[in-house]
This record gives C-alpha cells, sequence and structure tokens, in this order.
C-alpha cells in the first residue's frame, strides 16, 4: 500500500485560500452552501450515470445528504452518497482550480482590489475553499461510484499543502469532516445549520438529514402550477438557483403538455453590467428530464445570443438515457428550444408595452444581445426588431422608442424609415444633414452603438418600410431641385475642377437649409460610421468618395458666388472653396495631415486682417 503523500496546492489555489482566510468575509455561512452544493452536484452525476451504467458501487444505495455534528470533537461533518472522488480526481479537483467562474473571481479581484468586491464570493460561490473560512482542517474520505475503486483520505489545514493516502470507506461517496475554529463553533448548532440551509439550500433536490432528521424539503418549484405559486416562491428558488441577492427584472414560468409535454421556468437577471462578462460566460439554464439533471448550464436549449438567462428546463419527453453529446441533436429538444424562445421574445414585448420603465432597464442591460439575436437568429427575426429602442431627433437624447413608435410618427408621404449614427447624441445632432428633418418635422433614429448598422443593415426593412441612411443621396424628402441658374451651374463646375477627385461629385442639396455644405454617401456606398470600422480592420482600405453638397441659400456660399462672378480666377476664392471641403472632411475624420490645411489657414487669416 502506498505511503501518505504531501502535495502543493496550485498558486492559484493559495491565493484564493488567502484572500478567504484573511479577508474576514463577513458572510462566511456560505460555505455550507458550497458544500451543499457539490454534493447535490455528486449526487446529480451519479443520478445520471444510474440511468445509463450498469456498473455503479452500491446501486440500491438512497441519494442522500446527512449533516452531523460532535460537538467533542468540534467536528461538523458533511457526507453525501454521490459520485465520490479517485485519487487523481481528488489531486485535479481539490489542488487545482478547474472552475473559470473561480479564476475570473481571482482576477477581478487582483484588479480592484477593493472590499467591497469580496460580496463576489457570494455571487460566484467559490466553491470547496470557502470551507477554511471556518476550519482549522479539513479531512475528506471518498469513494468513486466505479466499481472496484479504492478510498481515499484527503487531509489539509488550508496552507500550502495537503495529504493524500488510501484509506478504508465502505460505501460510494464522500465525507467532509471540518474542524471548526475556535470562532465558527456556532456552526455546531443544529437551528444554525437548518437556519442556512432554509436560507441558501432550500430547494436542494434530495434528502438532508441533520443528525439522521430529516429536514423538510420544498418540491421542484418549475413543476408546480402557476396559481399556486407567489412571486415570493419564484424569488426564493431564484436565489437558490444563482445565489443572486438581487430581485430578477423578470421571470417566465411555461409549461406545455402538448405536442410535448415540458416545464421551464426562465429568468431575467438583474445583474449589473460591470460584471456581465463574468456571469454571461456560461449558459444559465439547467436542463432535467423527469427532474433528473440531465445537463447544467445546457448549451442546447437555449440560444447563445440568450445566454445572460437563469432558469431550468424539465421534459418528461427526453429519454432519460439520452447522451450529453446527443441532446443538441434531438428533435424534441431542439422543438421545445423553439417555443420557449418564442414565448421569452414575446414576453419581453409584453413588458414593453405595459411596462416601458422596466423594459428600458432590461434593454440597456441586454439590448446588444437582441441585436447579436436580429444577425444570428433569422426565424425570430422579426420579433427581435420588435425589441429595439432607439434614441432619436424626436425622442431626445436618453430617451427611447420603439419601431412601432418610430412608424407612427410617419409624415405623411414619408416611406423610408431614417437613420444616423456617430459617436454620441450631442455630435450627432449638430451633423447638418439633419436640417431638412428638423424643419419638416420628420424623425430620425440616432444609432450610437457601432454595431447598430449592421443590425439594420441585416433588417433591411421594418414592416416593409426600408432603412435609409440620412446622408445616403437618394433620400425620397426636400425640395424636388430647382432651377438651377446659370451662376449656380458654373460655380458648381468651379468647384468640381477644384476639387477634381477629391470628391465623387459636387451638386445643390435637398437636404441643407441653414448650414453651407455637407457631405453625403454615394448610392449603396457604406457610410461613414461604417467604412471607419472598415479602416479600423485593414489599414489599407480605401474610404469610398464622398459627394460634396452646397446650400446656395447659405451667405456664405451666396457670398462665394458673388466673388466668382467678379472675378474668377480669385485665388481668396480658391483658398476659401478648397477650406469649405476640408472643413467638412476634417469633421468626418476623413484627412489625416493637416498641413496644407493650416498653412491655407495662416494665408486666409493674414488676408482678412
Ligand atoms: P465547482 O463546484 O464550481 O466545480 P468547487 O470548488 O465547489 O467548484 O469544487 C471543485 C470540484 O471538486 C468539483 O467540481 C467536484 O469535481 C469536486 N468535488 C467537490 N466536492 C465533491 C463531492 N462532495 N463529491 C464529489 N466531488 C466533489
Ligand atoms: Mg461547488
Amino acid at each position: 500500500m502506498k505511503k501518505k503523500e504531501t502535495l502543493k496546492f496550485q498558486s492559484e489555489v493559495k491565493r484564493l485560500l488567502d484572500i478567504l482566510v484573511y479577508s474576514l468575509y463577513k458572510n462566511r455561512e456560505i460555505f455550507l452552501r458550497e458544500l451543499i452544493s457539490n454534493a447535490v452536484d455528486a449526487l446529480n452525476k451519479v443520478q445520471f450515470e444510474l440511468l445509463t451504467d450498469k456498473k455503479i458501487e452500491d446501486r440500491e444505495r438512497e441519494l442522500r445528504i446527512d449533516i452531523k455534528t460532535d460537538k467533542e470533537k468540534n467536528m461538523l461533518i458533511v457526507e453525501d452518497t454521490g459520485i465520490g472522488m479517485t485519487r487523481k480526481e481528488l489531486i485535479d479537483n481539490l489542488g487545482t482550480i478547474a472552475h473559470s467562474g473561480t479564476m475570473d473571481f481571482l482576477k477581478k479581484v487582483q484588479r480592484k482590489k477593493k472590499v467591497e468586491d469580496l460580496d463576489l464570493i457570494g455571487k460566484f460561490g467559490v466553491g470547496f475553499y470557502s470551507v477554511f473560512m471556518v476550519a482549522k482542517e479539513v479531512r475528506i474520505l471518498t469513494k468513486s461510484f466505479r466499481k472496484g475503486s479504492s478510498a481515499y483520505l484527503w487531509v489539509s489545514q488550508g496552507g500550502e499543502e495537503y495529504t493524500i493516502e488510501k484509506s478504508e470507506k465502505d460505501k460510494r461517496g464522500t465525507r467532509i469532516e471540518i474542524i471548526l475554529k475556535e470562532d465558527a463553533k456556532e456552526f455546531l448548532e443544529e437551528y444554525r445549520i437548518e437556519n442556512i440551509i432554509n436560507k441558501h439550500s432550500k430547494f436542494v433536490p434530495f434528502p438532508i438529514y441533520i443528525n439522521g432528521k430529516e429536514l423538510k424539503r420544498k418540491p421542484p418549484i418549475w413543476t408546480q402550477p402557476k396559481n399556486q405559486l407567489k412571486e415570493k416562491d419564484y424569488f426564493e428558488f431564484y436565489k437558490y438557483l444563482t445565489n443572486y441577492e438581487e430581485k430578477p427584472l423578470t421571470y417566465l414560468h411555461i409549461s406545455a403538455d402538448a405536442p410535448y409535454q415540458f416545464h421551464a421556468l426562465i429568468y431575467v437577471p438583474d445583474i449589473s453590467t460591470d460584471f456581465m462578462e463574468l456571469f454571461t460566460k456560461e449558459p444559465g439554464v439547467d436542463l432535467y428530464s423527469k427532474k433528473v439533471l440531465i445537463r447544467k448550464h445546457s448549451k442546447d436549449i437555449i440560444p447563445e445570443y440568450l445566454n445572460f438567462l437563469k432558469g431550468v428546463v424539465d421534459s418528461e419527453d427526453l429519454p432519460l438515457n439520452i447522451s450529453r453529446e446527443s441532446i443538441q441533436d434531438d428533435l424534441i429538444v431542439q422543438k421545445i428550444k423553439k417555443h420557449i424562445v418564442k414565448k421569452i421574445l414575446e414576453h419581453l414585448k409584453n413588458i414593453k408595452e405595459k411596462d416601458f420603465e422596466l423594459y428600458v432597464k432590461i434593454w440597456k442591460k441586454f439590448g446588444r444581445k437582441f441585436k447579436e439575436g436580429i444577425i444570428s437568429d433569422f426565424d425570430n427575426r422579426d420579433l427581435l426588431s420588435e425589441l429595439l429602442l432607439f434614441e432619436s431627433l424626436k425622442s431626445g437624447e436618453g430617451k427611447f422608442i420603439d419601431l412601432n413608435k418610430y412608424k407612427e410618427s410617419f409624415e405623411k408621404d414619408q416611406t423610408e424609415i431614417y437613420y444616423i449614427s456617430g459617436e454620441s447624441y450631442k455630435s450627432i445632432e449638430k451633423n447638418p444633414s439633419l436640417e431638412i428633418f428638423k424643419e419638416k418635422g420628420i424623425d430620425v433614429l440616432f444609432l450610437t452603438d457601432p454595431v447598430d448598422e449592421f443590425v439594420l443593415e441585416h433588417l433591411k426593412v421594418f414592416k416593409s418600410f426600408p432603412f435609409k441612411a440620412v446622408e445616403s443621396s437618394d433620400i425620397k424628402i426636400g425640395e424636388e431641385k430647382r432651377e438651377e441658374d446659370r451662376e449656380l451651374k458654373d460655380f458648381i463646375d468651379f468647384l468640381k475642377n477644384l476639387y477634381g477627385d477629391r470628391v465623387a461629385d459636387v451638386r445643390v442639396s435637398r437636404r441643407l437649409t441653414k448650414s453651407a455644405c455637407t457631405l453625403v454617401n454615394p448610392e449603396n456606398s457604406p457610410s461613414v460610421q461604417m467604412e471607419r470600422i472598415m479602416k479600423i480592420m485593414n489599414k489599407d482600405y480605401e474610404m469610398s468618395k464622398k459627394i460634396f453638397e452646397i446650400n446656395p441659400n447659405n451667405i456664405l456660399i451666396k457670398k462665394m458666388i458673388s466673388l466668382y462672378k467678379k472675378d474668377k480666377d480669385s485665388d481668396k476664392l480658391k483658398n476659401i472653396a478648397l477650406h469649405l471641403l476640408e472643413n467638412q472632411m476634417i469633421r468626418e475624420g476623413l484627412i489625416s495631415d493637416l498641413n496644407n490645411y493650416l498653412e491655407r489657414s495662416e494665408k486666409i487669416m493674414l488676408e482678412t486682417l
């Protein structure tokens, strides 16, 4: 028989232990939640294995969790009849951090070093190691469910190392003995333990015994009829499921019988956008078949863009022996998925119509996800487009409208949905291309998120009305082309000559009412915003040429024309005309070398003086 071995913890584990032990995290009772949650995982796994694998130790053994106290030895014991661990599993699972969530936690704490971040411990549930907040020593006696496995004893005081040796245990499962610290004796009191379980582990799907006495259990909430459940029940289950203290923004309970039976309980969490990235990495919905957990964080039952949702789906119609690999190909899973997604999107649409304020909150957190859906989920594109919100010319900064509202505001004869993109509301608002829209009272969507244009390009139309950038040259509003007089025509030719191939064309504007000039996009060419993104992705990308539009009613243009009449070769006029173009190009970020511009500026200044 092998002797006792001493092994070192991975350095990340050591760091985590330091944080846990020295931070004096006030809510250390969560260690019990973590141990019970691991026991549940181990039991879920054995339950799943029992469905398929015949070669299992102690087949008939009850699936249960036992919590025992021994006041004399100052010891708390948490025991389960789950899958247990082999020697290698002990080393891999408890000597290193495999869990990406825990690694993320470490990085976050490292980066911010703020004490409040320790609340993340609660949310993440940093798992097994939290036991060292209350333990002087931890002894794990475990035996794997695989036939013929040996038992092992793992011991650690939470410092730098742990020991492993072969041991004796007659039945499958894991027994964790915790020698409590002097200041943690409260965890030997039955009422305290019961209280913690009620608070954090109420919905555990296996019986829990405290010193041999079975605790009352709650049946899985999703299988109960809706009319027997209160909001409070839903919130409690949510807390159990996620460890989040904040209430969910909304939830949806779906039960269907035909053509396939399933229950689904889905929540929209209220996570702060700061931590979004950390908390939406893994899908948040678990898949059950006949109350047996088939897969935690299932990738198969909810599309990726809805990863932020939390909840469970349980179907009687899934074959129990379905292998983890074949879930995604299962026809019933696909149908249930389709059904659920549709219901969720409809639910969100409903909120938008009935409680707009709440919807705006949801939108601010997850609007990006809905946009992602428009690109990836073709089947639900129409429904998703109903969920889009925008700021607009008429809505004002920070206020939102949806596309229906935009449509309702159509001016007579309007047949297009206009949009304009830019960095921020304020910067867009000043764009001269909006002048004609302001004058005619036509609303324009303001796109400030760089992905917005891709999204609208994907949609192309909303309820058969096409999206159109206000800068595109063929918008269907503005005055009919006025008769161009001779002088104006000559002046435009003069500009065309002067600008050469720096612009695609020069012409009289239909969209300007105040400003002197603006640059617009030739039909079918990408917008400036879009081109900027392309330029970032590919340095050699050639920006397409713009059309230069002038407004003959503007005083500056008027004066230029009269100067042109007097002296067709005026250097002063040429300099001003070049400046006129370059001002616009600079505004759009189309000129990087400003030397000529600045030199000319000085000339013009000198002349003015
Ligand atoms: P997580 O549960 O998020 O994976 P933990 O730190 O809580 O992280 O646990 C680490 C790993 O240790 C688990 O994934 C599991 O493989 C193993 N483990 C912990 N407790 C038990 C147990 N009671 N039975 C079997 N395996 C366990
Ligand atoms: Mg765990």
